[in-house]
Parts: C-alpha cells; sequence; structure tokens
C-alpha cells in the first residue's frame, strides 16, 4: 500500500483537495502550457489506432511506427485488407504486435459494421471495440472533444497521490476520486498536465521539489521516496 498523503495535507494545514485543486491545475497549467497528447496522428480512426498501439510501450516508439504505418494504411478497410501476418510485421517493434494486431483488426471491422467507419464519442461504444479499454476509450474521446472521465496512467496516479488527491491504488478508484474534485471543463487537459509534470519534474524516484510550482500545495513535497 503507498503512503497516503491524503491525511498529510490536512496535518500540514494545506487545505482541502477542493481547495487546493484550483491554483494546482493553475500553477501546472502555467508551467506546462505546452502539455498534450505526444502522439502523432492526422484523423481520429489514426488517433485509435496509435493509442491502441501505445500499450506497454514509449509514444516516441509508437509516432517512429506510425510514421510509416499511416502512409500505408489510410481506412479502416486497409487495415483488413491484408493478412494479419502483413500487420503484424507493420507494427512488430511497438511490442506484443500479434495481440495489437488482432485488436486492431477487429476494431477495425466494428468501426466498419456498426459505426459507418467512423470512431465513436461515447466511453460505453468505445469500450465495446476489441482491445479497448477505460483508458483507451477516455484518451480517445476526451481527445475528440468529449472527456467523460479522466485517464489514469502510471504518472498520473503517482502524482495523483502525492498530491494527496486519493489514497487509492486502484486506477478505476483514482479515476473516481479525480472526477469529484478536478472541475469537468478539465478533464481532458488534466492527465496531459500531470504526465508532463511527472515526467519534467516529479519523478517516481527523484522528484526535483526544490524546482516545483507546486511545493506549496503538496502534502508529498521534500518527502524521501
Ligand atoms: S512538490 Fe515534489 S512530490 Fe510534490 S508534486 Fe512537486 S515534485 Fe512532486
Amino acid at each position: 500500500m503507498a503512503r497516503s498523503f491524503v491525511a498529510e495535507a490536512r496535518r500540514r494545514g494545506l487545505g482541502t483537495r477542493k481547495q487546493r485543486i484550483g491554483p494546482i491545475i493553475a500553477g501546472l497549467a502555467e508551467a506546462h502550457s505546452d502539455a498534450e497528447i505526444a502522439l502523432h496522428f492526422g484523423s481520429d480512426v489514426e488517433l485509435l489506432i496509435s493509442v491502441m498501439l501505445s500499450a506497454q510501450t514509449t509514444d516516441v516508439n509508437v509516432n517512429r511506427v506510425t510514421e510509416r504505418l499511416f502512409v500505408k494504411y489510410r481506412t479502416p478497410e486497409d487495415y483488413l485488407a491484408v493478412q494479419s501476418e502483413e500487420l503484424e510485421q507493420d507494427i512488430f517493434q511497438t511490442g506484443f504486435y500479434r495481440q495489437k494486431t488482432k485488436s486492431i483488426r477487429g476494431a477495425m471491422r466494428m468501426l466498419i459494421e456498426e459505426f459507418d467507419g467512423k470512431v465513436p464519442r461515447r466511453l460505453d461504444e468505445l469500450q465495446r471495440l476489441p482491445g479497448v479499454a477505460r483508458k483507451t476509450a477516455n484518451v480517445v474521446a476526451a481527445e475528440l472533444g468529449h472527456a467523460q472521465g479522466v485517464v489514469v496512467d502510471t504518472h498520473v496516479r503517482r502524482l495523483s497521490q502525492r498530491l494527496g488527491l486519493t489514497r487509492n491504488e486502484d486506477p478505476v478508484k483514482i479515476e473516481r476520486d479525480l472526477q469529484r474534485v478536478v472541475p469537468r471543463a478539465d478533464w481532458a487537459r488534466f492527465p496531459h498536465l500531470l504526465i508532463w509534470h511527472g515526467r519534467r519534474i516529479c519523478d517516481a524516484r527523484r522528484p526535483l521539489c526544490e524546482d516545483c510550482v507546486l511545493a506549496d500545495l503538496c502534502p508529498a513535497a521534500r518527502v524521501y521516496f
């Protein structure tokens, strides 16, 4: 069980989650005005494919693969027009290529058969696509301007815990905690802000608390990890 900083925030007199969330978002937005999705895509379908490929690998790696992939595959039909083995080869470098190929082809088939070839906006519809779990659905929906939840990845989990916004470990429960405290208008950008802050400042092992704009709001500031 990770250390809970919810009680620590109270002990340090930093204010409640609801009192701190506004200044936290404002501080992060100022520090990371460039925070946005790191995946490269030019259409809704390319966004969906990129997010599906990003499981268990880096965005940089996905971008390297999709640079060529999206020249060869332009429509959902294109992913079904080749043999599975060919698509496997084309996405091999993203890892778990067999499972990803199966998921992508299944998702493209469902897009064609049930959604007129278009990527749906609703979370429940996105989650019906083969290989699309809640996190992928949340990323896609938010990026398409229809955030219905808060994306929880490893950075979002770590920073939410350190900032005392949740005491939970389970991503579903963390998301529920964040939905209660983060204003709905910020559901799409909040995860990006945490992800970029996690990459640049609040490293898992060596957080740079001295350089952090949230130091006065954070119950984990200057705690040894
Ligand atoms: S003060 Fe330290 S622990 Fe808190 S968010 Fe900033 S870097 Fe992370």
